[in-house]
């Protein structure tokens, strides 16, 4: 049989009789929308993950897929749902989505339209903590690899899907994808992972600001958090002050800092991500874009004002606090402390970004310990399996674009990143930024439509790349 016939033959199972079990229910509302309601409904904050592990996993079980729990210890319920057992060994691909919800922020309680974890559906959306972030994510997963529960079997195809969903995402990652990627990656065997990333945006392209853009993130900056000490002991009454002191000398050095014009860095991913912008974009603007270094001088300008791109392009450090001990309003303390938030781009060593801020504070005395750094990666090349997510990106939102991006934050998609296993992060949705902005907020929720569109992105996925990558021509379908 021929690849074009059985691709063909895939997609007509596909689109037939498997759909209606997913409308199963007589109502207007889809199943999907009633599952995630009620996985929202079992809270799990980062801790108290297992009582929603176990109702998603028992969900999953029950409508065939192989359920591997990996761990189920507290703060720690981490488990895989697959259509072959894992114990095949078959290359892997891997959907990764996190169990853990961040609180819901009580003193904002008459905020809420309806309580944080109701799961309610409401105007057409299932409202909740992790309504988008991220069991919605999940339930999308599940979904669109359910099309392929009964073909995968009859049938013993070359590959396996997996999802993988983890704990403690919020809170770092440690009790969940570290234990995963440091105990179980043999028994998984990954060859490529989707997880966790940015939403189809519009409003990019200044041309056709209404066509919508996805950015799949390949790589990501990093956190290093510094604590800046100074102590310095002089005289202690406010009264007669010296002519330095340490909460003038440490306003001083911040101030430099805050006051300095950030050096914009263009590395190989930020070079890809602006070259394919413009070719989207077309027109002068996307001449610029394509060669935004050439251009930098005309452009640097409105770059500036773009938050979001110009952290993309540029190491940030933010003051995320600023601490003396308790003393009366007339006491000068002899000690201060400061602790900076800082996201660097890939290609940046920590070291000389340390010695960038000395020059910058221009004091000696300001003592800089690391009190956290996440570890450089390389970025994921562009490669096959980005392709694969890109043409379902397309097939499902039809005129959209897709480019590259650099995350501005890390998540757990740097467990595998970080083992050199191509790694791409994306929320395959498309949902107007107002609602984007309840992720960690009030009103958390989800457009159903958007939680459809998503199914239909993660099982165009798993079509195309059964078709694509695996040799599938071997295979009878019934
Ligand atoms: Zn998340």
């Amino acid at each position: 049989m021929s690849k074009f016939i059985l691709i063909i033959l895939l997609g007509q199972f596909l689109f037939s009789g498997n759909l209606r079990s997913i409308y199963a229910k007589n109502d207007t509302v889809p199943y999907s929308a009633h599952l995630l309601g009620r996985y929202i409904m079992h809270a799990s904050v980062t801790g108290n993950e297992r009582p929603a592990g176990l109702f998603f996993s028992t969900i999953a079980r029950q409508r065939g897929f192989h359920v591997e729990i990996l761990t189920d210890e507290p703060g720690s319920f981490n488990f895989t749902a697959s259509l072959y057992p894992l114990e095949m060994n078959k290359p892997n691909i891997i959907l990764l989505n996190h169990i853990d919800v961040v609180p819901a922020t009580v003193e904002l309680e008459h905020e809420y339209v309806h309580p944080p974890f109701s799961g309610a559906i409401d105007q057409g959306m299932v409202w909740g903590r992790g309504a988008i972030d991220n069991k919605g994510m999940g339930v999308m997963q599940l979904l669109g690899m359910e099309y392929f529960l009964e073909f995968a079997s009859k049938t013993d195809l070359p590959f396996n899907v997996t999802m993988l969903a983890v704990s403690g995402e919020e809170t770092g990652g440690y009790l969940g994808a570290a234990i995963v990627v440091d105990q179980f990656l043999e028994l998984l065997n990954p060859v490529a992972v989707y997880g966790e990333g940015g939403a189809g945006l519009p409003g990019i392209l200044r041309r056709d600001p209404e066509r919508k853009l996805f950015g799949i993130s390949i790589a990501f900056k990093r956190s290093l958090w510094l604590e800046l000490r100074l102590t310095n002991i002089t005289s202690g009454h406010g009264a007669v002050p010296p002519p330095d002191y340490v909460v003038k000398e440490k306003v001083q050095a911040l101030n430099r800092l805050l006051d300095r014009s950030e050096r914009v860095r263009f590395s190989g991913i930020t070079r890809k991500m602006f070259n394919e912008l413009g070719r989207i974009e077309g027109g002068a603007r996307g001449l610029a874009l394509r060669n935004i270094w050439l251009f930098r001088p005309f452009v640097m300008r409105s770059l500036r004002q773009e938050e979001v791109i110009f952290s993309l392009i540029t190491n940030t450090a933010t003051i995320t606090s600023l601490n003396s001990p308790p003393g009366a309003a007339n006491q000068i303390p002899q000690e201060i402390i400061a602790v900076l938030d800082c996201r660097l781009l890939p290609e940046t060593q920590t070291e000389d970004f340390i010695a960038d801020l000395r020059r910058i504070f221009d004091n000696d005395a300001i003592h800089i310990r690391i009190i956290h750094e996440r570890e450089r990666t390389d970025s994921s090349e562009t490669g096959e399996y980005f392709d694969f997510m890109k043409e379902a990106l397309h097939t499902v939102y039809e005129g959209s674009g897709v480019i590259p991006v650099l995350a501005p934050a890390s998540n757990d998609n740097n467990y595998f990143r970080a083992l050199g296993i191509p790694t791409y992060g994306i929320l395959p949705v498309y949902i107007p930024v107002y609602l984007l902005e309840t992720i960690h907020n009030v009103n958390e929720r989800i457009p159903i439509d958007a939680l459809e569109q998503g199914i239909a992105v993660y099982r165009e996925l798993i079509r195309i790349i059964a078709a694509t990558k695996y040799d599938v021509s071997g295979y009878e379908l019934n």
